[in-house]
């Protein structure tokens, strides 16, 4: 770990609904914070976000205060919810199939997973179908069974 003079320690502050739990990874160059928000969510907030004011929700609050349009995660228990539930592609994905991206380095297909704030590495392959099959079949153990715990939580 590399600390700069300048580098902030949000831990424990609170800005508006949200409490900052810990450093999460860098959003571009930006440095940003786990945070969790007062209805009990977790979001990403960038650093200059939670000082200007301008996120002080998960975005429970409003869209105006949605810093998923800012950031395009959400995170309950570090695992990217809306994400697995949706499906949703990644804007930076290569092949349109969510978990599935190009490496043109390798010239291969390469297939990964994220749960619970974890990117899961789920092989590389030449044929694209046999990277989306790798894909699917990690969603099949991982996201399932994660989205049918968190169904019941919510539920209780
Ligand atoms: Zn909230």
């Amino acid at each position: 770990m590399e600390y700069s003079r300048k580098k902030l320690d949000l831990t424990g502050q609170r800005y508006g609904h949200l409490n900052v739990l810990r450093p999460a990874e860098n959003v571009g160059a930006r440095t940003a914070w786990l945070c969790r928000c007062d209805c009990g969510r977790e979001a990403v907030v960038q650093t200059h976000r939670l000082r200007s004011g301008h996120t002080t929700s998960c975005g429970c609050r409003g869209a105006r205060d949605n810093p998923r349009s800012a950031l395009g995660l959400t995170y309950i228990d570090g695992t990217c919810v809306e994400m697995l539930r949706a499906k949703t592609v990644r804007r930076n994905n290569t092949s349109g199939v969510p978990g599935v991206d190009w490496c043109p380095g390798k010239g291969r297909w390469r297939a990964t997973i994220c749960f619970k704030g974890r990117r899961y590495y789920l092989g590389s392959y030449t044929s694209f179908d046999q990277a989306v099959q790798a894909r699917k079949q990690g969603e099949a153990a991982l996201h399932d069974a994660f989205l049918h715990e968190f169904a019941q939580q919510t539920l209780s």
